[in-house]
């Protein structure tokens, strides 16, 4: 079968168009027939090898749309036939975080596309818990944009413990995560402050949910005190990371609090020790989503109330095309790979 394969750290050329051997489903697992895959940044981060190391070479693609074409022995649940989309995160299913739907608190955590092959390919095998069934009629391509950003969002923003009216400053909100903070912020009644550059995406994010944009920069906080009448915000949504953090540390009111769930731009920050003491502040790390949060998204999407929004979709043989285009910073939206 057709995949593309990471096959040594490095920049996007280093992904192969290989021939692989179409893999057969163990007894807990799916094979799925892949139709559309989405590109994430993660993909980019694996590939790269710099913060995450993957065992190579690997298949990348957390978020892909499908048709079940086989089921292992000891599957009841899922059928061939059966249109499903796969949830992200792998985990044991059985301890009491996995029951609670707090699966990324698992000691068995693990990413599809990254602890084991994923949808850059015409068939894909996993456990049959991580196919789900796609919410209506959506169509490919819409199905394969969401997952894994929504669903990090989304546990994110429960992790930040964001209310109803409440401000929310989301960082990078032009691309995936924080496109889909906006919408999910906005569902949940809060006030929502995108920081994005260029006026035109600026433009576009206003009629996606968020109030206000900011730029972001060394005056990013000071834009925020401006927007916020010299309070802050309650919450900052930050994954950009070390590029932003002591901004976003700034932009944050008395007993605000920082929710990171992503370190783009690097691993290492300064913290203003000061202003966490005396305004009270709290740093909450958040990794992956639980079956909780992929559920909430399910059901928004199932209903109308969120709408991912694709920019490209390219040939699965273009997947070094697609990384150039996330690498590019210009997008607004989702790339996605046909398959
Ligand atoms: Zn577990």
């Amino acid at each position: 079968m057709l995949a593309v394969q990471i096959q040594r750290y490095g920049p996007a050329e280093s992904l192969a168009c290989v021939d692989v051997p179409t893999p057969q489903p163990a007894a807990h697992e799916v094979l799925v027939q892949v139709h559309a895959c989405g590109v994430n940044r993660l993909d980019l981060l694996l590939r790269e090898g710099k913060i995450f190391q993957v065992p190579l070479p690997r298949i990348p693609g957390t978020d892909f749309a499908g048709t079940i074409v086989a089921v292992g022995a000891d599957v009841a649940d899922r059928r061939v036939g059966e249109r499903v989309l796969a949830a992200p995160i792998l985990s044991c299913g059985q301890c009491e975080h996995c029951l609670q739907g707090e699966d990324n608190l698992c000691k068995a955590f693990g990413t599809v596309g990254s602890t084991i092959d994923g949808g850059y390919a015409a068939y894909v095998r996993i456990p049959a818990r991580n196919a789900r069934p796609v919410p209506g009629d959506l169509d490919w391509i819409t199905a394969a944009s969401f997952g894994l950003t929504y669903a990090t969002a989304s546990a994110m923003l429960r992790r930040g413990r964001l209310k109803k009216d409440e401000t929310v400053l989301v960082l990078g909100s032009s691309g995936g995560l924080g496109y889909a903070a906006v919408q999910l912020a906005r569902c949940a009644g809060a006030r929502v402050i995108a920081v994005c550059r260029g006026t035109q995406r600026g433009a576009s994010l206003l009629t996606q949910g968020a109030d206000a944009v900011v730029e972001p920069g060394p005056r990013m906080a000071e834009q925020v005190q401006a927007l916020t009448g010299g309070k802050g915000v309650d919450l900052v949504f930050e994954h950009v990371a070390a590029a932003t953090f002591e901004q976003s540390i700034a932009s944050l009111a008395v007993g605000g609090r920082l929710v990171l769930g992503g370190v783009t731009t690097g691993t290492q920050a300064s913290l203003d020790l000061k202003a966490v003491f005396t305004k009270r502040l709290e740093v909450l790390g958040c990794r992956g989503s639980g079956r909780k949060d992929f559920d909430h998204v399910l059901e928004l999407m199932a209903r109308g109330a969120i709408r991912p929004h694709v920019e490209h979709v390219l040939a699965l043989e273009r997947a070094t095309e697609a990384h150039h285009l996330l690498e590019s910073g210009h997008l607004l939206g989702k790339v996605v790979l046909k398959v």
